[in-house]
């Protein structure tokens, strides 16, 4: 008989997982500041989420913070804030979520995707810089499930076109980049804290940022109640008062108190969980197919993760498909396996055929006074790296008989490949997801 759960073996997990995977971590201390906002019937002012502001600051090293009521509104404020507008072009890569860059559309600009990195994950800084043109105004980095992007060399491309930097933390709270810590190596960061991501506060947002004018000019877009005498840009004074953007972006108050709660613990448990996460790619060390989809370099790290992902090789197994393998992984008792990312934003249709301000034509086109669509194939790193990662556990806990079990159970199936290459099907070809990652039914 088989070994492989798939074909009726005992599984590699056999224990409850407890708090293995318990997130947010909320204690009495977050219930404590949540009702004392709701008690003093505090939940649309300002004065936790300035608090938070602070502290954020203060943590993220950055001269200013701004508290947003989620990551999306914090990024489309990021964009207009770098001079995003009217036929402009905003450069992102293909493989992330659409609140990357879809917002641009809102602003006036259109979207040019740039081709990832089949091991960081992130922008490859040589593709991107040949997707400049006289057009281009910001390019959005992200830091992608935490890895941090190749900074060094996008920012000398950038300042030597004379582009921002974005950087998209969302996954990426805390990581960090040879010693520094992503958000503000770029001109402004913005990041989503909503609750499944590594810095959960509820729904909420942030942008950090050293410049002042980007700092006011997010302000401008979106916090009318703060567009105040105290803005500096003389290009802003003369609307000061004026709810220029339009839109109305403040935090949620019971977020920001959960916010400061969660800030005070974050490093402490964000530590905790790269304790795990190595300790799960330790005990892989020597299985083929797998590798950590993980910075080498010792002063970069993953921060609090998001949605971990290996690098799947699948030469190393005679081309067993990703599909077949996690499926069997996810028999052994490991539901967070599964293949694929993201799938490839310039396939997506609300990049290609969607006329969403009417118009006439999609709007990435209508935005644009050339065609910048990208065709199936444009990208072919892009397209193809659904095949070759693959979800792993995200452990909050480092609970060392329980990682154990988890990694028995990749290994396990690598160890017995040859019986799942008979009935291989092969990867769909629609492989990973639009928004939220494929989960096993
Ligand atoms: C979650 C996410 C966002 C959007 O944040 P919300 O808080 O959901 O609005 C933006 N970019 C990336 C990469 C994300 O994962």
């Amino acid at each position: 008989m088989s070994e492989l759960a798939i074909f009726g073996g005992p599984r590699a997990v056999t224990k409850e997982p407890g708090d293995l995977f318990t997130w947010p971590i909320i204690t009495e201390e977050d219930e404590a500041a949540v009702l004392e906002v709701l008690r003093r019937g505090a939940m649309s002012g300002t004065d936790v989420t300035k608090k938070f502001e602070e502290e954020f600051a203060a943590w993220q090293g950055a001269e200013y913070a701004l508290g947003f009521n989620n990551g999306t509104s914090a990024l489309h404020a990021a964009m207009f804030a770098c001079g995003l507008g009217i036929g402009d072009e905003l450069i992102c890569p293909s493989i992330t979520y659409w609140a990357s860059a879809l917002q641009a559309f809102s602003l006036g600009a259109t979207v040019v995707f740039a081709e990832i990195d089949p091991v960081t994950l992130c922008l490859d800084p040589e593709d991107l810089e040949k997707r400049i043109t006289p057009r281009t105004k910001a390019i959005m980095v992200v830091h992608y499930l935490g890895h941090p992007a190749p900074m060094d060399e996008i920012m000398e491309i950038a300042n030597r076109h004379g582009i921002k930097v974005i950087e998209d933390v969302s996954h990426a709270q805390g990581s960090l980049y040879k010693g520094k810590k992503v958000g503000t190596i770029g001109h402004v960061g913005a990041m989503s804290l909503m609750t499944g991501k590594a810095f959960p506060i509820g729904e909420g947002g942030m942008l950090v940022t050293n410049d002042r004018e980007i700092y006011e000019r997010a302000i401008a877009l979106g916090h009318y109640e703060r567009f105040d005498e105290q803005i500096q840009t003389e290009s802003l004074r003369p609307y000061i008062g004026l709810p220029l953007g339009g839109y109305k972006y403040r935090m949620h108050q019971l977020s920001s108190a959960v916010g400061r709660v969660q800030l005070k613990y974050y490093d402490e448990r964000t530590c905790e969980i790269r304790k795990a996460m190595d300790y799960f790619w330790e005990l892989l060390e020597d299985v083929p197919v797998l590798r950590p989809h993980r910075p080498k370099d010792p002063s970069s790290h993953m921060g609090g993760y998001y949605y971990p992902h290996g690098l799947y090789i699948k030469e190393e197994l005679e081309g067993l498909s990703v599909s077949r393998f996690a499926e069997a992984v996810r028999t052994e008792g490991v539901p967070d396996c599964c293949p694929g990312c993201n799938r490839p934003l310039h396939l997506h249709p609300v990049f290609n055929t969607c006329d969403v301000y009417g118009a006439g034509k999609p709007t990435r086109i209508a935005n644009s006074p050339v065609d910048i669509r990208q065709e199936p194939g444009s990208l072919p790193v892009s397209e193809s790296i659904g095949t070759r990662v693959i979800g792993i556990p995200w452990f909050k806990r480092y609970r060392p008989e329980l990682i154990e079990e988890y990694a028995q159970a990749f290994r396990k199936v690598a160890e017995n490949y040859k019986e799942l290459l008979a009935e291989d099907p092969g990867d769909p070809p629609d492989l990973g997801g639009w928004h939220f990652f494929r989960h096993s039914s």
